[in-house]
């Protein structure tokens, strides 16, 4: 057993069974034998099962809530919205799937008619920072398209994932359609990479360990999917409404205590404007209030583990602009860090730092802003700010990454494809791109010859 630990007091909440690749084995023997039924569930009566889980997550909407809050230590008014668009997530899907059809295609001597074809068992492993809202953007997507699940949730946050497997049961989706096996990574999660059962393998989680999935999935030619690691350019120009850029650069670099692989944590500030930026953004960073994950007005928790707290800590050594203050006494706590000027070459602008770090960073024309974000490795996220249309997309079809905003810092709906580019991995989650991750084409001739 493990125990699973409150981030924002130290104590255990309770344990939580590790498996062994035993059970994992067992997870997929049963994911492989409800596949044959439920390959076979017509995509409205599928549909209509993933609108009862919607329905019973949106029921369960606080309990679940105050599960992650308390599992992850993020601010429960986060964990609200993230419930929220767990629901919206498999909502989606339930109305996407009925229309997810194949095509004819007339050629010579017949015709030809594709299929959307389920894979089979998909492995879907996920990381500790938005433990509930990734699973359902695996499970929803990869059920509606008629495959089964493993879903290995990381071994420290897996409490919201095991109360989702009850509530895919209560909806009324048959037996072994969705397992969840409690383990560790190197352990349950590197056999269910591996297994021979196992079609695709979703994974969302660090860069370093993505390689590894690759390399595991390719004995057995897995599909993979992946959402790695980023380091964001958040670009501002001189020309943009600098208060709404520095109100908003907070939230997206110190939003769930910047354990977020959007985090815009390279703030990019043309220089004509960095003194007045730095101002603002210090001065909005201030007044953000850290404390007790479940109090309603939070807006920063502590950090997910002593081992991320101490991690972070190791990259604040120079340069330090503003630091914030935190609650005493127990609890993994890091302070709201304003890192600045610094250049894009230090360490603590190239690697993903993955705390509540931001780094402020001198450009002066179009041409550097492009050049600096896209001297990373990573290519997930980014925003821009400026007032001129015309420089908003030059920049935008600039920088390479998956997922950009103009004059905003948000990234994720549900009905828009999610995804990097680079180290931060490939194919597309949300949206009706998700569905291709999950069927494979088939093709079927028609001879009309007579
Ligand atoms: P991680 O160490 O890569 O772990 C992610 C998941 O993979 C966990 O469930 C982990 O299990 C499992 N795992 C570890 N080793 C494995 C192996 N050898 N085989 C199979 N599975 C294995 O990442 P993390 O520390 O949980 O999360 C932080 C990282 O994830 C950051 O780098 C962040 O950028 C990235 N992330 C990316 C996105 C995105 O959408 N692009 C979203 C969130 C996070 P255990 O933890 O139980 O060992
Ligand atoms: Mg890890």
């Amino acid at each position: 057993m493990k125990g699973i630990i409150n981030p924002a007091t130290e104590e255990e909440l309770t344990q939580v069974h590790e498996a062994s690749v035993e059970d994992l084995d067992a997870a997929v023997s049963r994911a492989s034998k409800a596949f044959d039924s439920w390959r076979k569930v017509t995509p409205a009566d599928r549909a209509r099962l993933l609108r009862r889980v919607a329905g019973l997550v949106e029921e369960h909407g606080e309990e679940l809530a105050r599960l992650e809050t308390q599992n992850v230590g993020k601010p429960i008014s986060d964990s609200r919205g993230e419930v929220g668009m767990v629901a919206e997530v498999f909502y989606y899907y339930a109305g996407a799937i009925d229309k997810h059809l194949g095509e004819n295609i007339p050629v010579e001597g017949g015709v030809d008619i594709t299929f959307h074809e389920p894979l089979g068992v998909v492995g879907s492993i996920t990381p500790w920072n938005f433990p509930l809202n990734i699973a359902s953007w695996k499970l929803a997507p990869a059920l509606a398209c008629g495959n089964t699940c493993v879903l290995k949730p990381a071994e420290i946050t897996p409490l919201t994932s095991l109360r989702l497997g009850e509530l895919v049961l209560e909806a009324g989706v048959p037996e072994g359609v969705v397992n969840v096996v409690t383990g560790s990574g190197s352990l349950v999660g590197q056999r269910l990479v591996e297994h021979p059962d196992v079609a695709k393998v979703a994974f969302t989680g660090s860069t370093q360990v993505g390689a590894g999935i690759m390399k595991g999935a390719a004995d057995t030619i897995k599909r993979v999917t992946l959402e790695l690691g980023g380091k964001s350019a958040n670009i501002v120009f001189a020309d943009a409404d600098l208060d709404s850029a520095a109100t908003s650069a907070g939230p997206a670099v110190f939003g769930n205590a910047g354990q977020d692989c959007c985090a815009r944590s390279r703030i990019l500030v043309q220089r004509k404007a960095f003194d007045r930026f730095a101002s603002l953004f210090v001065e909005a960073t201030a007044k953000m209030k850290v404390g007790d994950p479940e109090d309603n007005a939070t807006e920063m928790g502590p950090l997910v583990s002593a081992d991320q707290r101490d991690n972070v800590a190791s990259y604040v050594d120079m340069d330090v602009m503003f630091a914030g203050d935190v609650p005493e006494g127990a609890g993994y706590w890091y302070p709201p860090t304003i890192l600045g000027p610094i250049s894009n070459g230090s360490k603590q602008a190239r690697e993903e730092i993955f705390g509540p770090v931001a780094c402020l960073i001198p450009f002066d024309d179009e041409d550097e802003a492009i050049r600096i974000a896209n001297d990373t490795p990573y290519g997930l996220s980014g925003s821009i700010w400026t007032r001129d249309v015309g420089r908003a997309l030059r920049v935008a079809r600039g920088v390479n990454s998956g997922v950009l905003s103009i004059n905003s810092n948000t990234s994720v709906r549900p009905s828009t494809p999610f995804g990097g580019m680079k180290q931060s991995g490939f194919g597309r989650e949300l949206g009706m791109h998700a569905l291709a991750g999950y069927s494979d084409i088939k093709n079927v001739f028609i001879s009309t010859e007579e």
